[in-house]
């Protein structure tokens, strides 16, 4: 057909799969075991829903009010968006318009190199080393931009942020970000940086630690000035994302810093047991400073387990995937969830 000749064709993101069966054990998208902050859920419940008449607020002020106090910076350094899928992607859409590539890892959220290809954006991967490491030597070669997650997903791996600080530094003529949505399980942020760096954007999401994953909240902080960037392509693009529950309830989410604490805490225990348990069944792994586990076996393929643990409506990540097809990426659940888990594979590998 002639007309499809001038249609954007993409290839998209293959996000992993939503079932919904009353006794199943969902590990597979890294979404939190626990409920959102008791304040939401309150205030979920108590919701004014005459206020849904209007528009939202197009600034999303009572969520960026709340991070900027929460993360000690201006309120015009804080950007929200409709999780961070959304922040990312008017990112790139913003700071990406170089000629040159655009460089992330090899083994990484596989949405980079689709919104790359939606916009344009031509990139380069760069290979992680043998243990799964960004070696940032890789990073000083000419770019369009820089982008990569710490903890990096799906091996759970965190660089330090003296890596994180060297890759900035090399690329001061360009903007380098860094997805932290995994960070509050045990990493550490790059934020005491951006006083030092104003092209760097760091981007943080409510979907892992924070519970809310349903909700869509993302956000990312840096320099005003490419806050004010962004916000400009943004209005260009939709005013009105976000909508008025989302700001609200995120707002408190963020306020409830006890509950957060308390939450993330339980999963980053219930991660070293499983790191234990899992090593006494034969598998390895990179040691995880997020809420999941990147575990091979040291003879049963992933596949097959894969698909053991699916029969028996146990879900975890794989992916088909050169350097990867080994890897089983599991999330952190609840402890009894990781009980559940750890006995089937126990009995399984027995009787294999
Ligand atoms: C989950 C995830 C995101 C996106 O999360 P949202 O639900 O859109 O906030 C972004 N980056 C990485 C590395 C992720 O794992």
């Amino acid at each position: 057909m002639k007309w499809e000749e001038n249609i954007r064709k993409v290839v998209p993101y293959v996000a992993g799969e939503q079932p919904n069966k009353p006794n199943m054990i969902k590990l597979n998208t890294n979404e939190c075991p626990y409920p959102p902050a008791p304040g939401v859920v309150k205030l979920a419940t108590e919701m004014n829903t005459d206020a849904l008449r209007l528009y939202p607020d197009q600034n999303t002020t009572p969520l960026v009010e709340a991070l900027a106090k929460y993360y000690g910076v201006k309120k015009e350094q804080v950007f929200v968006g409709v999780g961070s899928d959304d922040v990312i992607s008017m990112a790139f859409m913003t700071f990406f318009n170089g000629d040159k590539p655009i460089l992330f890892p090899d083994v990484t959220y596989s949405f980079y190199d689709v919104w790359a290809d939606l916009y344009r954006i031509p990139y380069k991967t760069c290979p992680l080393d043998e243990n799964w490491h960004i070696d940032p030597e890789d990073y000083k070669q000419p770019n369009g931009g820089v982008i990569f997650p710490n903890p990096n997903a799906p091996t759970g791996l965190f660089e330090d942020l003296s890596v994180v600080e060297e890759i900035i530094k090399a690329n001061q003529d360009v903007i380098v970000m860094v997805d932290e949505a995994y960070v509050d399980f045990g990493g550490v942020s790059a934020l005491p940086l951006l006083e030092k760096y104003d092209n760097l954007l760091i981007v943080q999401t409510f979907s892992k630690s924070r519970a809310m994953a349903g909700l869509r909240i993302g956000f990312c902080i840096g320099s005003e000035k490419l806050i004010k960037y962004l916000s400009d392509v943004k209005f260009s693009f939709n005013s009105y994302t976000m909508n008025l529950p989302s700001q609200v309830l995120g707002a408190e989410a963020v306020r409830d810093d006890a509950y957060f604490k308390a939450t993330t805490a339980k999963i980053i225990a219930t991660r070293e047991r499983t790191k234990k348990e899992l090593t006494e069944l034969g598998f390895t792994f990179p040691d995880s400073k997020a809420n999941f586990i990147f575990a091979s076996h040291k003879t049963v393929p992933a596949r097959e387990i894969f698909q053991a643990l699916r029969e028996k409506d146990i879900y975890v990540r794989h992916w088909n995937k050169a350097r990867i097809e080994n890897c089983l990426r599991i999330t952190i659940g609840t402890d009894e969830e990781m009980d559940a888990l750890i006995a089937f594979l126990k009995e399984y590998l027995k009787n294999r």
